[in-house]
């Protein structure tokens, strides 16, 4: 067996212990770059999109030329950034099995992912093993919509497909995530003294209650879901509320439902709105709807060459694999969209975006000979 564990988990530890939360990922940036760079990357850029994310550095792309005579090459791809509490991240060691101290989160997800990517690269130069040419990239911000990988200029990657390695599903590969429209809604009635002139005043609160009443929330079908999620509004007690926000989203993986819900829930605020009394005959409350995409549909047909490689390097190691979708975007929706078919391979991370987060050394091995077999594996298409 060419995998070191034992520095595998030693990279992964040092990784999870540089603190990396959404839009402070540059020292974790600078770690990857000098690791790679010793390990003799052909080039390393890091991309302008630190102004357009707010983050301290840019997405980090590092590029490796292929030595089995293709020409093409595959990309890797993991996000940096960790959700919180992510200050002062320190290991424990257990069994082979990874946990924070408990006070934070431990960032398994995804520097699980990068860690198999370096011990892959690690390997592939120490044993000289002929691989194809390698376009590693890290992006910033995925934690806080996929940020990074939005601001991320396509033509800046030359690989025709991708796998993006941040999965908790242990042994189903993603091919599919839905699409999802944010929604913001607000309401303007008229505010009025509650006790001494309620007849002149227009209940924002009253209009958003019976609009919402009417909106079927939840799962929808069995491609699609609704929540409205944040309600705002109002300011005292004793004052018939002005004004009130509702933020919501829905989430399909068909594009033609996601647009037919979105445009269900904007009718049906409207139309209350539009049948609310009016008062003195002239005033009226008004409504005003934003709805912004969020991230875009994710869905790879079986024959896709990133799926036909894929099951190519598991059958060169006997690994059984399944396949499903998600519930969530990630980064791997944004390059799809942009034409560069991306998977998403789990890593092992259970429990991500808590503090009970978790990752045994064996995924993470595993995860990396399935990495190697990909790299080295015939051309499939
Ligand atoms: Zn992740």
């Amino acid at each position: 067996m060419q995998i070191n564990s034992e520095r595998l988990a030693r990279v992964f530890t040092e990784l999870c212990e540089i603190d990396s939360p959404s839009r402070q990922e540059s020292a974790v940036s600078n770690y990857l770059q000098k690791l790679f760079d010793d390990l003799g990357a052909s080039t390393i850029k890091i991309d302008e999109s630190g102004v357009v994310t707010g983050s301290d550095t840019g997405n980090l792309i590092i590029s490796f030329d292929g030595t089995n005579g293709e020409t093409t090459p595959l990309l890797l791809a993991c996000h940096m950034d960790t959700v919180g509490p992510a200050e002062g991240v320190e290991v424990v060691r257990e069994n082979d099995v990874f946990t924070s101290k408990g006070e934070t989160v431990l960032g398994a997800d995804d520097k699980s992912g990068i860690a198999a990517v370096a011990e892959l690269v690690t390997i592939l130069k120490e044993n000289n093993i002929p691989h194809c040419p390698l376009e590693l990239l890290f992006t910033t911000c995925e934690e806080i919509g996929l940020r990074g990988a939005k601001a991320l200029a396509p033509s800046l990657l030359k690989s025709r497909y991708g796998y993006a390695l941040d999965s908790t599903a242990k042994g189903t590969i993603i091919t599919g995530a839905p699409a999802a429209n944010r929604i913001k809604i607000t309401i303007c009635g008229k505010a009025a003294h509650s006790g001494l002139s309620p007849e002149t005043g227009i209940n924002a609160l009253a209009i958003a209650a019976e609009a919402i009443a009417r909106i079927d929330q939840g799962r929808i079908d069995s491609v699609s879901t609704v929540n409205l999620g944040l309600i705002r509004g109002g300011t005292a007690t004793n004052i018939v509320p002005e004004r009130v926000e509702i933020e919501g989203e829905v989430r399909s993986h068909s594009p033609r439902l996601l647009e037919e819900y979105t445009r269900r829930i904007e009718k049906i605020f409207t139309n209350v709105v539009e049948a609310w009394p009016a008062i003195d005959g002239k005033y009226r409350p008004s409504i005003d709807i934003i709805v912004k995409e969020d991230f875009p549909v994710m869905s790879l047909a079986e024959n896709e060459p990133v799926l036909q490689r894929l099951r190519k390097a598991a059958e060169t190691i006997d690994r059984q694999l399944s396949f499903g979708v998600a519930g969530g975007g990630s980064d791997a929706n944004i390059f799809s969209a942009n034409g560069l078919k991306t998977v998403i391979i789990p890593t092992g991370m259970t429990n991500v975006h808590s503090t009970d987060e978790y990752i045994q050394l064996e995924d993470m091995v595993e995860l990396t000979e399935l990495l190697l077999a990909l790299v080295t594996v015939e051309k499939a298409d």
